[in-house]
């Protein structure tokens, strides 16, 4: 690309950036702790998702030490329901590394950045360039949608031949001046006007310099990722209580969503049926046998590519005493301390009908 065809999309972005970008909490930001956990917290997940996570999450862990210092459940609990969970863990374990190695500062340097668990080259460059002005391109999937129009790029989107062109193409679209600003900008006009279907192009700043749109081919580009089919799963629950307690396990380091905290459950193979597997659960749990189990819910939901539909039961158990009540990682919890414990979605949404019938139980009594 000419020099000077690169210099007129830089102005035009940046000036269509300052004149229409969105008015989120991380903008105008310059502490790279805080533009670090927006980056990672919008992996993946929705800008309105992310907004009452982020004020929550820099409220309780302001700084770099306080987020080091703190129990791995108050992270988890922070972060439940945002998903990708390995994100909060990895984010932990860079504070503890920022305080060992750099005395609790933010390093400034790009490889060091990278360096820390869970960064990759889209964070490192958005945290090198946005907090700290350095000259990094970013591509994520607003902006490889923004180049390959921008540009004519076909192919698939996630290979590795396509990636380095967006790579490529991205830093050498960079300007040395403000360059954090530039790649927010791109990402901006991804997010909100060169849309994956029917983008607004006569808003455009880039408009008359695209590919695509000269082509009319905006709605092709990129081409369609050949992906894998999602995995179902079927799972059983069972939500066991006992003098007003219920049982809770932490999840083992082996499993999905590791140090969380979930009513016993279980994957269910071949003919293996929901209720039965739930009874065996609840009799293996407490070391009682409990020969029926009632159903109370059935939840959907998915975690990375797996579609999960949990049934979920509910069992009583009435007389005898209960096998190892304080095992390590196993709790008998009253209602109404169940929430001090961080769980995921789905057992957040197990809790809440618990609460729901336990109100309504109470009503009528
Ligand atoms: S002109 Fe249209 S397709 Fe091209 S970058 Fe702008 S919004 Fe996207």
């Amino acid at each position: 690309m000419h020099s000077s065809k690169r210099a007129i999309l830089q102005k035009r972005l940046l000036r269509w950036y300052e004149e229409n970008r969105r008015d989120l909490p991380w903008r105008n930001v310059a502490d790279p702790y805080a533009v670090w956990i927006s980056e990672v917290m919008l992996q993946q997940t929705q800008v309105q998702s992310v907004i009452p996570y982020y004020g929550r999450f820099l409220k309780k862990f302001p700084n770099i030490p306080a987020l080091a210092n703190a129990g791995t459940d108050a992270v988890l609990r922070l972060w439940a329901g945002l998903g990708y969970y390995s994100r909060a863990r990895n984010l932990q374990a860079a504070a503890r590394i920022i305080v060992e190695r750099f005395g609790g500062a933010f390093p400034g340097n790009y490889a060091d950045i990278l360096a820390l668990p869970g960064i990759g080259r889209y964070t490192a460059a958005a945290i090198a360039s946005i907090a700290f002005g350095q000259a990094y391109a970013v591509v994520d999937g607003n902006v490889s949608r923004v180049l390959t129009r921008l540009l004519g790029i076909s192919g698939e989107p996630k290979s590795i031949a396509v990636q380095s062109r967006l790579w490529e193409a991205a830093q050498r679209l960079l300007p040395a001046s403000r360059p954090g600003d530039f790649n927010q900008a791109v990402m901006e006009l991804g997010a909100t006007i060169c849309t994956p279907r029917q983008p607004e192009c006569s808003s455009c700043p880039w408009t008359r310099h695209c590919w695509a749109r000269q082509q009319g081919r905006q709605e092709s580009l990129p081409e369609k990722a050949r992906g894998g089919p999602a995995r179902k799963s079927h799972q059983a629950a069972v939500v066991v209580r006992h003098r007003g307690r219920y049982l809770i396990l932490r999840r083992s380091s082996q499993r999905l969503l590791k140090d969380f905290w979930e009513f016993p459950s279980v994957e269910l193979h071949n003919r293996q049926t929901a209720s039965e597997m739930a009874a065996r659960l609840a009799s293996e749990a407490c070391g009682l046998k409990i020969n029926s189990v009632e159903p109370l819910m059935t939840v959907k939901h998915s975690i990375t590519t797996r579609r999960i539909e949990l049934q979920v039961f509910q069992a009583e158990v009435e007389r005898g005493a209960i096998l190892e009540p304080n095992a390590p990682g196993r709790r008998w919890v009253g209602l109404k301390d169940l929430g001090r414990y961080a769980f995921a979605s789905a057992a957040q949404r197990i809790l809440a009908e618990l609460r729901k019938s336990s109100g309504a139980a109470s009503r009528t009594t």
